[in-house]
């Protein structure tokens, strides 16, 4: 939970997981839904089927209980070199080296490495790995973590406070703030795709569930195009629409950042009704949804209201660009009532 997270955004989240699930054997017999659903929010799905994958090996390949060796561990589900290296260390007292972005930059500092990131790694893994004591390497792994997370903070740490201030390279050259240096990040790209908000008579909404694997990963979604790097025609978008409907493009559009890219969704929404999973717009917290589609849902919510409610795209209606409800939406016909 803590990859890319802070402790005060986890902390709750944990209670409730270990509350509902308190050991290994506990999770591995929960469905991934359940999983997704209470990890809802915390963004990183991957790291949730990934936690559920890993409590299933550990239990079919250790019995239930983690393994201590190093090499063991980083060939469970979701457990990289840091997590390995940190289970083994802090779990096991075992002496291996567990390099986070806090530990990187101390020793970078503590050796005035100048070389960018991520290029200097290794170099960075070689230093660490020779600090490493025999005794107690737990706590020593434990204690430069602390360092980095409270006094060799990443802008004006606080070398006054620090025990290794006498032998660190970059406090004694004044350049501590400058390290650990970092190459340019290129601009992450924009993808641009359609949501389909499509509402039934009774008022619930179509959802679908993505697949397994991937990004955002059997978590429930509002159907949407594919997401690409060119934007969509309304027309095409309607084309690959789950129903024959009258859609109406809402204003403005849905704006996400990933980690490896920003999606910008606009929303069109319809009435229609056709097999699949639906979901009253009040219980629509009782599925996994990932934060963008939480942010779907309330565009959709407060564009349709200032619109008029529930009306919009229901044949008769008068909706669409025309009567009282006259209004800055575009409305498009399918022409592809056969697709239902
Ligand atoms: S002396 Fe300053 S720069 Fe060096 S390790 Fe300590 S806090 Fe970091």
């Amino acid at each position: 939970m803590l990859q890319q997270t802070t402790v005060a955004t986890v902390a709750p989240y944990f209670d409730r997981f270990v509350a509902r699930w308190p050991d290994i054997s506990a999770l591995a017999a929960a469905s991934l839904q359940e999983i997704l659903q209470l990890w809802q929010g915390l963004g990183y799905y991957a790291r949730a089927r990934n936690l559920h994958a890993c409590a299933r090996a550990v239990v079919e390949r250790h019995g239930g209980a983690l393994p201590a060796d190093p090499a063991a561990l980083r060939a469970l589900p979701g457990i990289g070199d840091y997590t390995a290296a940190a289970i083994a260390a802090i779990g096991f007292d075992r002496p291996v080296a567990a390099i986070d972005g806090n530990v990187e930059r101390v020793i970078s500092r503590i050796y005035a490495v100048s070389e960018p990131l991520p290029a200097a790694k290794p170099r960075l893994k070689a230093l660490a790995s020779a600090l490493v004591p025999q005794q107690r390497p737990g706590d020593f792994a434990q204690a430069l973590m602390d360092l980095g997370a409270t006094i060799c903070t990443p802008r004006q740490p606080r070398c006054v406070l620090c025990p290794w201030r006498r032998c660190c390279m970059a406090a004694a050259r004044g350049l501590a703030d400058t390290l650990p240096a970092a190459a340019a990040k290129p601009e992450r790209p924009l993808r641009h795709g359609v949501a389909f908000w499509l509402t039934r008579p009774d008022g619930a909404v179509l959802l679908r569930r993505r697949p397994e694997n991937g990004l955002l990963g059997g978590m429930t979604e509002f159907p949407s195009t594919p997401w690409r790097s060119e934007p969509w025609a309304l027309e095409e978008a309607i084309e690959i629409a789950p129903a024959a409907a009258d859609w109406v493009a809402l204003p403005g559009t849905v704006r996400h950042g990933f980690t490896h890219f920003r999606l910008e969704l606009a929303i069109v929404a319809g009435r229609g009704e056709v097999d699949g999973m639906w979901s009253k717009i009040d219980r629509l917290g009782e599925h996994a949804l990932p934060t963008l589609m939480k942010k779907v849902a309330s565009h959709s919510v407060s564009a349709l209201s200032a619109y008029g409610g529930p009306a919009v795209g229901e044949p008769g209606s008068g909706s669409r660009n025309s009567g009282r409800n006259a209004s800055p939406l575009i409305a498009k016909r399918t022409g592809a009532k056969d697709r239902r």
